[in-house]
């Protein structure tokens, strides 16, 4: 989805227009924080009424009067309510994290989507999830799927503690999280996975930061892993503001 930043700066008459030709007017039920910086948020809006969604696919939320924009994964969609469901992670300093950290209900804000991004829809088992604090709502869509006894994740996080009690709320307590490292040694760890996981026929859907995923990925290619079997989709880069 897009968020739009709080500069002073008023919006222009073609600004507007254009938010309300493309946009979504939304408003906020409510903002549940279940772990430090990890916060579980409700948004409602007539336009989300009928509004066919896919486990995976992507919401941009605009973060006030400029198309700025930040991009979280909608683990539910209720077309007959108007009411979608998403996890965010606030990670430190960046006009997304600035705007989950002080949101509260009855706020509004503008939603470009539900759009294509993966597809996690129909895939069967053994899956394996790779990715970090921006993952956990995909992942809980996922567990929410016929295959998600098939599913094993692969999560690289800031604070193992946190991300565990995130994990916990959200009923993925048996999903174990790794405290990333600066020398990325912790990768080697997860690599250790993927040749089992290569031999079983799994399908690998790659999420997180760009430069764990490229590494995951090139592991992927030496086991000679079709493409058909990986879906890649970086989430953040560093160094790169709003990833969509
Ligand atoms: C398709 C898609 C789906 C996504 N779904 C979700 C979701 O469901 N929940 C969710 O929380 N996030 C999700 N994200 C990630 C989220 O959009 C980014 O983390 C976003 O950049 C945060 O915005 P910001 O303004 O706080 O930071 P930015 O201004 O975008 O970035 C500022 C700096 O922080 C770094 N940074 C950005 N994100 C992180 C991070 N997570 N950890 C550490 N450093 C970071 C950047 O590299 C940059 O250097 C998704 C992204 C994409 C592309």
């Amino acid at each position: 989805m897009v968020i739009t930043t709080s500069a002073p700066r008023q919006p222009g008459r073609l600004t507007k227009a254009l938010t309300r030709m493309f946009m979504k007017h939304a408003t906020v039920e409510s903002v549940e924080p279940i772990a430090e910086s990890f916060y579980w948020i409700t948004l409602e809006s007539a336009a989300f009424r009928g509004v066919a969604w896919t486990p995976g696919h992507k919401i941009q939320i605009m973060l006030g009067w400029a198309f700025a924009s930040r991009t979280y994964t909608p683990v539910e969609w209720d077309a007959a309510a108007g009411r979608t469901r998403f996890l965010a992670y606030a990670h430190g300093v960046g006009p997304g994290s600035d705007w989950v950290r002080t949101l509260k209900a009855g706020d509004e804000c503008d939603v470009f989507g539900p759009r294509a991004s993966l597809d996690v829809s129909r895939l069967s088992g053994p899956v394996l999830l790779f990715g970090d604090e921006t993952s956990f709502g995909l992942a809980l869509a996922m567990s929410r799927l016929p295959y998600a006894g098939a599913v094993r994740v692969a999560f690289e996080v800031k604070s193992v503690e946190t991300s565990e009690r995130a994990l916990a709320h959200l009923d993925l307590a048996a999903w174990r999280p790794l405290a990333r490292r600066d020398d990325d040694s912790h990768l080697q760890e997860m690599e250790a996975l993927l040749p089992g996981l290569a031999r079983s026929n799994a399908t690998f859907v790659l999420t997180g930061r760009s430069t764990s995923l490229q590494r995951v990925r090139q592991a992927l290619k030496g086991l000679d892993v079709p493409a058909t079997r990986l879906m890649t989709k970086a989430y953040w880069a560093p160094g790169k503001a709003g990833l969509d």
